[in-house]
């Protein structure tokens, strides 16, 4: 199975001990996904589906992540963008963002819709997120979801993380209502209990699994932190308890990791169960290392076995 993966990855500016010193690198939610599963599963082919600009930092970007292994064929240029940044402030050990991502490239990814369409062709599982669908305008937002009705007519498998991000929508009417387009148009759905409770007023994370099954998914996952995992296909349904950790260093990434433990196991035919147990180990050996990306080391991948 060849995995595209959809959405806007960033310049990162990340503090380092000498004050106003930053060291950079680049990431976003689907990036991050993607760059988890060349590492999990470095046989599945990955594609990365965004628009960069034209200038140094793009092309920097750009051969990151091929570096990375992730296939950039399909990235868009577009002239006279570039990429959107973030910056990480440390106030007392927590984190905070301050983005420029207003201008991105990014914005316009759903704009040739042929791109799409073509890159969604070569594809077996797509995946894209709820800030995919966030940093579009209305008409690009028809347009992705469109491209996704027709892949999935075709027979390709669609997954949605819903990643609510009020801050990027007009209103949170806005967000809930594309976030459910969106859900009627996925086969696997990976929301996160905490944000769906917040914003759609679920009471536990059943309600959080029957409101996506009713939207018309058919395998839905909920995380819920340290909570166990929930679950449901066509034909099974149950949780996976989270191995407890010891420590818990910096929870950036720890959905998009996890979504890499599920695409893999999606691509390699695992029964769900286990690519879940997976999803939690992988996600639990982000949470405990720092910024979004952490490398994953021979004993986690053996463990992952
Ligand atoms: P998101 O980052 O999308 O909000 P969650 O916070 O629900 O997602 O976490 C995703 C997964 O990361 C969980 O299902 C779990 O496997 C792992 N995880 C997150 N927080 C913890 C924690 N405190 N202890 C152990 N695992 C965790």
């Amino acid at each position: 199975m060849r995995i595209l993966a959809i959405g806007e990855c960033m310049a990162e500016m990340a503090p380092t001990d000498a004050p106003i010193t930053y060291q950079m690198g680049f990431a976003g939610d689907t990036f991050n996904t993607a760059w988890y599963l060349v590492q999990l599963s470095p046989e599945t082919p990955v594609s990365y589906f965004t628009a960069v600009g034209d200038d140094a930092i793009s092309s920097r970007m750009l051969g990151v992540m091929r570096e990375s292994g992730v296939d950039t064929q399909q990235v868009r240029i577009v002239p006279n963008r570039s990429v959107g940044l973030y910056l990480i402030t440390l106030d007392n050990g927590e984190r905070s963002f301050t983005y420029w991502r207003g201008q991105s490239a990014a914005r316009l990814l759903a704009q040739d819709k042929q791109a799409l369409a073509h890159a969604m062709k070569q594809s077996d599982l797509i995946y894209f997120s709820g800030i995919t669908l966030a940093i579009l305008d209305p008409e690009g937002r028809d347009a992705l979801l469109e491209a996704a009705r027709s892949a999935r007519r075709a027979g390709k498998r669609i997954a949605f993380d819903p990643n609510l991000r009020p801050h990027l929508w007009a209103s949170p009417a806005e967000m809930t209502e594309n976030i459910m387009q969106a859900a009627a148009v996925c086969d696997i759905a990976l929301p996160s209990f905490e944000d769906e409770a917040r914003w759609f007023s679920d009471m536990n994370p059943a309600a959080t699994l029957q409101r996506y099954a009713n939207a018309g998914a058919d395998t839905i996952i909920v995380k819920n932190g340290a909570e166990a995992v929930l679950y449901r296909t066509r034909d099974a349904e149950g949780s996976v308890n989270v191995p407890p950790l010891a420590s818990v260093v910096d929870t950036t990434a720890a959905g998009d990791s996890f979504n890499a433990g599920i695409l893999a196991g999606v691509a390699t035919g695992r029964p769900l169960p286990d690519s879940i147990a997976r999803a939690c180990k992988l996600a639990g050996h982000a949470v405990q290392g720092k910024g979004a990306l952490v490398p994953l080391d021979q004993s986690l991948l053996d463990n992952c076995q």
